[in-house]
């Protein structure tokens, strides 16, 4: 039997309300072969959001046994709660061939560029200071007071976005989907995979005597 190729780990961070998951759900829609890894985290849940599709939501105490007993591949405190990544998770998938996608945060992505330096890392800009406020209260889950710690929070992650191989800014959502869309594609072919997916073709290209 042969051994699939390992998947390329995505990470996908931004400040809150930039529209990361919004883009994120409409790539996954299109693009096959990718999964979303669902994180771990101390957040309660918003309205509509349940355990297992949008996060494992955890207790802190338990979540930081998690921590003690090495579960997660990345971890970090963001906007007051505790969010991770499950290890085994990630490795099962991309040991499958699977491409997997994080959405987390720059701390979280810091971490995960030391332990997988081959992972893909794109961060989302609003298109405004005053449209990040807008779609954070539009999109009406938090808080005033949540929406006020994010809309603080912000700058700090915006200070990061340089860390990023790519940055995209999300102001007309098709255009931001399709360079989100371009990037997975682009990855895809990129010559160290299609040398070793084609190498039957390649082998038979290169046969001498043809
Ligand atoms: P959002 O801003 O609307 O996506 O709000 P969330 O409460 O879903 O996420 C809060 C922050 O935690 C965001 O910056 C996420 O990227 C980050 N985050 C979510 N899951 C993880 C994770 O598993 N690890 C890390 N490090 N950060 C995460
Ligand atoms: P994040 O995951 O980055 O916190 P969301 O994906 O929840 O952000 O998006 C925040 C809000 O902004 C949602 O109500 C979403 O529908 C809206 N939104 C996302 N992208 C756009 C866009 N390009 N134009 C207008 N509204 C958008
Ligand atoms: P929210 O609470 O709005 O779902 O997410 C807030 C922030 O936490 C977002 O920036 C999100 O990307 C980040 N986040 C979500 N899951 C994780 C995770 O597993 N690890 C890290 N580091 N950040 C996460």
């Amino acid at each position: 039997m042969t051994v699939p190729i390992e998947g390329t780990l995505f990470v996908v961070a931004a400040p809150s309300g930039a529209g990361k998951s919004t883009l994120v759900n409409a790539l996954l829609e299109r693009e096959s072969a990718i999964s979303l890894s669902v994180s771990h985290t101390t957040r309660p849940p918003r309205p509509g959001e349940t355990y297992g599709r949008h996060y494992y939501f955890v207790e802190r105490a338990e979540f930081e046994r998690e921590i003690a007993e090495g579960v997660f591949l990345e971890h970090a405190e963001v906007h007051g709660n505790l969010y991770g990544t499950s290890r085994t998770t990630v490795q099962e998938l991309l040991g499958q061939g699977r491409d997997v996608l994080l959405e987390i945060d720059w701390q979280g992505a810091q971490q995960i560029r030391r332990s997988k330096p081959d992972c893909v890392s794109v961060f989302i800009l609003p298109p405004s200071r005053a449209e990040l406020e807008r779609r954070l209260r539009g999109r009406g889950s938090d808080s005033a007071e949540v929406i006020e710690r994010r809309l603080r929070n912000s700058r700090g992650e915006i200070a990061h976005a340089h860390e990023f191989d790519y940055i995209l800014v999300n102001d007309v959502f098709d255009e931001a989907l399709g360079g989100l869309q371009a990037i997975v594609r682009a990855v895809r072919l990129r010559s160290a995979l299609q040398w070793q997916r084609h190498e039957a073709l390649i082998g038979e290209l290169l046969a001498a005597g043809a």
